[in-house]
């Protein structure tokens, strides 16, 4: 699983970021910067608080292939998408992964909507994005959180019991939310996310 970093509201950064002087590149920092050249601040605010990297998965152990499922970490808030206790949550789920500019580009289980494996792949961030749109409701509005959409917590599900829970929508982009993503940025790369679990 991918551990989420703290997220910040669009404007936090975009506030504090001084007047760029006569001349300068003005496009925002992730159209600007590789994922490696950004600050701790901007590569956290990229996280657009879905919540999806905290579903659990499965991987066929054959095939590679990822399953995400509808059951949530233990620590993820079904509400808010968020982590309840994003400062210890890896001494609490041993599983979550720290992301950073380097994994991001091997880790193949993220969903296509993250906005660290968009970048990491040349692409835009999507409208409803709390970067672009400015509103952090939107990832919820858009369809692409998964507010509404979790079955059930891992706690309550044995691993036996995963494959039961196997849906695709986490790895899909809504039709409501796919506007934008073009290529045409330059290309990448802490943000947490949960490891699958592997099957055979
Ligand atoms: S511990 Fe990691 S995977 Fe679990 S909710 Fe928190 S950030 Fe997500
Ligand atoms: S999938 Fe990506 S953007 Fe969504 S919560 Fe996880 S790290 Fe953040």
């Amino acid at each position: 699983m991918i551990a989420k970093p703290p997220r910040k509201p669009a404007s936090a950064a975009a506030s504090s970021a001084p007047a760029p002087p006569a001349g300068a590149d003005e496009r925002p920092f992730w159209q600007r910067k590789t994922l490696s050249e950004m600050t701790d601040a901007e590569w956290e605010s990229l996280c657009d608080g879905c919540g999806r990297c905290c579903l659990n998965k499965l991987e066929d152990e054959d095939t590679g292939r990822t399953f995400f499922t509808d059951v949530a970490c233990r620590l993820l808030d079904w509400d808010t998408c968020r982590c309840k206790d994003y400062r210890n949550r890896q001494k609490k789920v041993p599983d979550c992964v720290r992301l950073t500019p380097r994994n991001v580009r091997r880790i193949v289980w993220l969903p296509p909507t993250c906005a660290y494996d968009l970048l990491a792949k040349g692409r835009d961030l999507y409208w409803w994005h709390p970067l672009v749109s400015g509103d952090p409701d939107t990832v919820h509005a858009a369809g692409i959180s998964v507010r509404g959409r979790v079955r059930a917590g891992e706690e309550t599900v044995p691993d036996e019991e995963l494959e039961n829970y196997i849906v695709s929508w986490p790895g899909q982009v809504p039709r409501s939310g796919s506007k934008a993503a073009a290529p045409g940025r330059k290309p990448a790369a802490a943000a947490p996310a949960k490891t699958p679990v592997r099957r055979s």
